[in-house]
């Protein structure tokens, strides 16, 4: 039958997911935790719906939970986004993603992609009838090259999309990456995505460059955030998009068509939880023993790593171990060691550096001292 979406085949993450379960494979493929949120938020979702918060939450969201996250993206990054009209609660970053591209991009219009890239821009992008156009980050320390990029500017340009900080690479756009980014797209209607929903992993004391801190480029910005993350709740699908009026006025005609609200007696929880800071404001700490607690345990391995500076992934190179495809070699481990891992071409162009996997450290200690000793004896 017809297909608007030909060559995309079932998601890494679910072929990574199911092999895992099939061989009892340690599961550091999907990036989730493996451990529990904190009970007091369950516990603010009970009482929500015993409260009787279990009908459509308002369409752009709950105002309460809008209302706070303004507070939280003012204290941090110093914009004001007005909750009536410039923040919208999604269900999870996906559909605020793919609403957004389904709301501005058409037939021909093109989209600049950074590679490698998480994987739901591109079919959102094709399936709307856009090009995705891709600018590939340098092989060994995952930079930009920013006259790259914007070599790829055309009149036909609509969109960029970003994602700091980046999954899989887990590097961190800098200061003057941002400063980059915003004269590239000066003198253009360029609108731009900016995936942060690591915002809240990074390591070692550096900080999160928000496009919202950039007044260039918050002005053509959908800031696009995850509670799923940020709390260790990817299975409740929660999170946001924050932007210009004019540009969520667009938004919003797409999104009550789409999903029209999300989770009434979550929002309400998630308003309550998200006034704290210290909910959120250690996590960076939280993940940095775990990705150091990784590294410890595969110091002595064959693997060649880089460590990671946000997100809670590590790509390793393998290619002291074995000389195959990622693909292969993923497939490999998963089977004949039990550990499951994402080859990286599921984010890659193809013909890019295939000798890297990416695991996920959002694990317990146990977990992850088990996996580690697979993992230094290959
Ligand atoms: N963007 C990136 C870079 C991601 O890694 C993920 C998912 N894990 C998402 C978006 C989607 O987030 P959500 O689960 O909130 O839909
Ligand atoms: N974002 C998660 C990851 O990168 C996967 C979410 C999904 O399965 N779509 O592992």
């Amino acid at each position: 039958i017809f297909s608007k979406l030909p060559r995309v085949r079932t998601t890494i993450f679910t072929t990574m997911g199911q092999l895992a379960q099939k061989h009892s494979a340690i599961n550091l493929s999907q990036g989730f935790p493996n451990f529990e949120p904190d009970p007091s938020l369950i516990d603010l979702v009970t009482q929500a719906m015993k409260q009787g918060y279990n009908q459509y939450a308002p369409m752009a969201g709950v105002m309460e939970l809008r209302e706070t996250i303004s507070e939280k993206i003012e204290q941090l990054y110093g914009r004001h986004y007005h909750p009536e009209s410039e923040i919208t609660v999604t269900i999870g970053a996906t559909q605020a993603i793919f609403t957004i591209i389904t709301a501005f991009i058409g037939s021909g219009d093109e989209v600049i992609v950074i590679k490698p890239a998480y994987d739901c821009y591109e079919p959102a992008i094709e399936v709307n009838g856009g090009i995705p156009v891709f600018v590939q980050l340098n092989n060994t320390d995952f930079r930009i090259d920013w006259e790259v990029f914007r070599s790829k500017i055309t009149p036909r340009t609509k969109m960029v999309i970003i994602n700091t900080p980046h999954n899989p690479s887990g590097t961190i756009f800098t200061k003057e990456d941002m400063l980059e980014l915003q004269r590239s797209l000066e003198n253009t209607d360029i609108i731009v995505i900016s995936d942060e929903v690591y915002e809240h992993i990074t390591f070692d004391g550096q900080e999160h460059e928000s496009a919202s801190k950039y007044d260039g480029l918050a002005s053509r910005t959908f800031v696009c955030g995850s509670f799923g993350k940020t709390f260790h709740i990817t299975g409740w699908k929660m999170g946001y998009c924050a932007g210009p009026a004019e540009l969520m006025y667009e938004f919003r005609k797409t999104h009550q068509f789409n999903v029209f609200s999300a989770d009434h007696a979550v929002q309400k929880a998630l308003a309550t939880y998200l006034k704290e800071p210290q909910h959120y404001l250690g996590l960076n700490q939280f993940y940095q023993e775990k990705r150091d607690l990784f590294l410890d345990g595969l110091s002595t391995s064959r693997f060649k790593i880089k460590p990671s500076q946000g997100t809670y992934f590590q790509l390793v190179d393998f290619s002291d171990i074995a000389q195959e495809p990622d693909e292969v070699f993923a497939e490999r481990l998963v089977t004949e060691h039990r550990i499951a891992s994402i080859p990286i071409t599921g984010f890659n162009t193809k013909g890019a550096d295939n000798h890297l996997i990416r695991f996920c450290f959002a694990k317990t200690n146990e977990t992850l001292e088990k996996a580690t000793e697979i993992l230094r004896n290959l």
